[in-house]
């Protein structure tokens, strides 16, 4: 059994995982509260988290997918779904703040009732 510096290689593993995690923290995939429905929401894992799995609002905080960069800050009510052949389900949001018509892919733990509640709301 080879025991050498074993601490030395534990250290360097314990800081790149808090690198990881710190730069993790900046990434757009993250938890949040819902403003809708004031549920707690884990990130996502494999992409970004854009809306909420329970009640299915978003907020308006993106110009353009996932740069963060509108002011509106709205909440982005659901208000219908589109099939996508590629995408699969896509959820239809329009901000109670400003109008704005945005469109989000849903994730894979959405909740389904909703999501069907949301394609017999589509006419
Ligand atoms: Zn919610
Ligand atoms: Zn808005």
């Amino acid at each position: 059994m080879d025991q050498r510096e074993p601490s030395l290689l534990v250290l360097l593993d314990k800081e790149r995982k808090e690198k990881m995690n710190n730069s993790l923290f900046t990434e757009i995939d993250e938890s949040f509260i819902c403003e809708n429905c004031g549920k707690k929401v884990e990130k996502l894992g494999y992409s970004c988290r854009n809306h909420c799995p329970y009640c299915l609002h978003s907020k308006h905080v993106d110009k353009n997918p996932g740069d963060r960069q509108e002011d509106c800050h709205g909440v982005l009510e659901p208000i219908g779904l589109e099939i996508d052949s590629k995408k699969g389900y896509v959820i239809v949001f329009k901000c109670k703040k400003c109008g704005m018509i945005r469109k989000n892919k849903a994730a894979k733990d959405d909740d389904m009732d909703e999501i069907i509640k949301l394609s017999v709301a589509k006419v």
